[in-house]
């Protein structure tokens, strides 16, 4: 019974967090050993709305260690009946979603440690965004984005599982070393408007419940370090039929992403506007990317004729007194040393780009 003893030994030492694990550690495939690489693992999960939420309650629920919560998106009423992290207060408060999912895990898992990112995911931040990440997981709502994720994935060898729900449809497929990528599966993008969406076709919560649970389940083989645990192929539930297969994804020897190493979704150009949602803000990137550090400074000098402006650290925070909103507010500017500026007060993506290229220049 030394199973026995060591859980024993392991459950007095950590107190109660091991306490909450106690019923998943009886779990020969998991143990005591599979629970402490689960503490020590930190996973991503880029998108926190339906699928990203449950995947999130469940990893916070088995204790992994950190988690890295990205969504720019704010919480709406129309997300409630599927999107299991948040409450009609956050919808009435309009609050970001990666901050309400941050303060749910924060509720239930003291032993988690949660970082909220409330920004959109793409090419210009998404290796930022992963770094000491070990596994990644995909909440998504659009192939472009989990294309992005899969470049990166596939280029710098870190385990992500796709997973997407509409309609009464829901799939999975784990993208590790060795294995077909999201780009073997799918290999040409659909054009815009042909994929159906929750939007166009709906969605129910328990459809969603399901895939994010089996994705969850991915994620908590790979984090514990069991990988040869791992489901292979690509999962599909049909809940219309009640049918739930797995489809083999053999390697393309084609594949532009995993065979030819053409990144081409996390090499595309940037569009350089973009709304900060929820925040009535518009974020701009520099002409030649973000990445380079810029001489902020020196842009508080040439600030300091338009306006007040205060420098604490990497960045600059102030009110443009001579340039003004439609509304006739004056525009808000946030300049970070790595030359991203955010347009406050703002909503017109080429205003912004106008107003940053004026008074921050390239
Ligand atoms: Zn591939």
């Amino acid at each position: 019974m030394s199973a026995g003893v060591s859980l024993f030994a392991t459950t007095r030492d950590n107190g109660a967090v091991s306490e909450m694990h106690q019923r998943q550690i009886l779990l020969d495939w998991l143990g005591v050993e599979g629970q402490r690489r689960l503490a020590e693992s930190h996973a991503m999960v880029v998108g926190c709305g339906a699928i990203g939420g449950v995947v999130i309650e469940w990893l916070a629920r088995a204790g992994v260690g950190q988690l890295t919560l990205v969504d720019r998106d704010i919480v709406e009423t129309s997300n409630l009946h599927r999107q299991v992290l948040f409450t009609a207060q956050d919808a009435a408060d309009r609050v970001p979603k990666a901050e309400a999912a941050a303060r749910r895990v924060r509720s239930l898992a003291t032993g988690t440690r949660v970082h909220a990112c409330v920004e959109h995911c793409g090419p210009e931040n998404a290796e930022e965004l992963a770094r000491g990440v070990h596994v990644i997981a995909d909440g998504l709502d659009n192939m472009e984005s989990r294309m992005v994720l899969n470049d990166l994935a596939v280029r710098d060898r870190i385990p992500f599982v796709h997973a997407a729900a509409v309609a009464m449809q829901g799939r999975s497929m784990a993208i590790v070393p060795g294995y077909a990528c999201l780009r073997c599966a799918f290999p040409e993008m659909p054009a815009p408007g042909v994929l159906q969406t929750c939007d166009t076709a709906g969605v129910l919560g328990p459809v969603v419940g399901l895939a994010g649970s089996f994705a969850a389940l991915q994620v908590l083989r790979l984090a514990a370090g069991r990988e040869d645990l791992l489901l292979h192929g690509l999962w599909s539930a049909d809940l219309e039929t009640n049918r739930i297969t797995t489809i083999s994804v053999p390697r393309d020897p084609a594949c532009t992403c995993c065979a030819q190493k053409k990144f081409e979704f996390l090499n595309a150009a940037v569009e350089r506007t973009a709304h900060v949602c929820g925040r009535g803000a518009v974020q701009v990137l520099p002409p030649h990317g973000s990445g380079q550090s810029v001489n902020l400074s020196g842009i508080a000098e040439r600030l300091s004729r338009h306006g007040h402006f205060d420098h604490h650290g990497d960045r600059l925070h102030g009110e443009l007194v001579d340039a003004v909103n439609a509304e006739g507010q004056p525009y808000e500017l946030t300049v970070f040393g790595d030359g991203r500026v955010i347009v406050g007060r703002c909503t017109d993506l080429e205003a912004a780009q106008s107003v940053a290229d004026r008074f921050v220049g390239g």
